[in-house]
């Protein structure tokens, strides 16, 4: 499509579809699948009925799209592998999991859960797994002076959770957890105040944090009550590499990746959200609204960037425009009863465009 060449407009902003398949039980119930991908021509199209009840097609294009038989590995290699690329290069990247409950985010990005078999990385491992067994594949192939550290958070109604904190101070009681603060650097930066960073100096050793960490977020569901589809997940890692110049200088360059597991995007006000669900609803859609929102005028270049409006935005302000490189990996199912929620995501994605 020589109309559509993408013009370079200076932002690295890429959107790419991922439908997974249908799952055993639907494919047991006969669910009609309402998605057809077409991969190389980069787009998804859904069937819908009109008023008068006559099928029609809306088509949508992304940068890439990936259907239901596209493997964890197609998905990492095609959409992810530039923007760890850039990391080591010393830029910082986002990886977004944007859609509805259900339809892959954490399976795309922390994999099915098989685990490790010798130095294997299983078929199902995620964006994650395989982000960081090339990072640690690079650097020890270049033979690199490098340190690395990871945090791992969660955003829920706004407030942020240490994922990596120390057992004893978490989840017990709203009143002794402790707090964590968004807090500014006076340089037009923030960081969060007490949130852990471990050093770490292996692949195996990521992955044994991200298990901790994910089932802490699972626990802490139970205890508080809360719903994981509710929350949004930053899983960070920062890279330092030590380079010299031909003239022998020393020189770090200073990377960083974020993998962003977004809260689901379902409307909540048609599932007869009240009160503090509402506010609930409220506050996880201000996240999501100011993503867009950010990600907009960024593509766009319409002034002023709305960063300051969400906690997610402020979290990834360093990451997020500028020299970064974005990737939104939306996600969707082929399910008819999804039909509403799939739109409204290829909707959203397509505006980030
Ligand atoms: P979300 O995080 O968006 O709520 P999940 O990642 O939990 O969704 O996926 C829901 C279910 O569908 C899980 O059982 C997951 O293993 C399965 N699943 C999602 N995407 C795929 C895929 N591309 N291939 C196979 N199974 C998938
Ligand atoms: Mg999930």
């Amino acid at each position: 499509t020589a109309g559509k060449q993408d013009k370079d407009k200076g932002v690295n902003i890429q959107v790419v579809l991922r439908c997974r398949p249908l799952s055993a039980e639907e494919q047991r119930l006969t669910t009609p699948s309402v998605v057809s991908c077409n991969e190389s021509r980069r787009e998804v199209s859904v069937t819908q009925k009109n008023a008068i009840n006559k099928h029609v097609d809306r088509t949508f294009t992304f940068d890439k799209v990936f259907g239901p038989k596209s493997k964890q590995k197609d998905v990492f290699d095609h959409a992810v592998v530039p923007l760890v690329n850039e990391v080591l290069e010393g830029y910082n990247c986002t990886i977004f999991a944007y859609g509805q409950t259900g339809t892959g985010k954490t399976y795309t990005m922390e994999g099915g859960g098989t685990k490790m078999q010798n130095d294997e990385l299983p078929n199902d491992a995620g964006v994650i797994q395989r982000a960081v067994r090339r990072i640690f594949e690079i650097l020890e192939n270049q033979g690199t002076e490098y340190s690395m550290k990871v945090s791992f958070l969660e955003l829920y109604n706004e407030e942020i959770t240490d994922l990596l904190a120390p057992e004893e101070i978490k989840f017990t009681e709203e009143k002794t957890k402790k707090p964590i603060a968004l807090m500014e650097d006076g340089k037009g930066g923030v960081f969060v105040r007490g949130l852990e960073e471990e050093i770490v100096g292996s692949a195996g050793e990521i992955y044994k944090i991200l298990e901790k960490g994910s089932a802490k977020r699972k626990t802490a569901e139970t205890l508080l009550n809360k719903q994981s589809s509710r929350s949004h997940s930053i899983f960070s890692i920062t890279i330092h590499i030590k380079e010299s110049t031909p003239e022998g200088e020393e020189l770090i360059k200073c990377g960083k990746l974020n993998l962003v597991d977004l809260a689901g995007s379902e409307n909540v006000s048609r599932s007869g959200a009240k009160e503090g669900r509402a506010r609930e609803a409220g506050e996880i859609n201000k996240s999501l609204l100011t993503l867009g929102r950010v990600i907009n005028t960024l593509v766009e270049h319409s002034g002023h960037i709305p960063y300051r409006d969400s906690k997610l935005t402020r979290l990834l302000r360093d990451s997020l425009g500028g020299k970064t490189k974005t990737c939104i990996i939306a996600t969707i199912s082929p399910a008819i009863h999804c039909l509403e929620e799939t739109i409204s995501t290829l909707d959203y994605a397509h505006r980030a465009k």
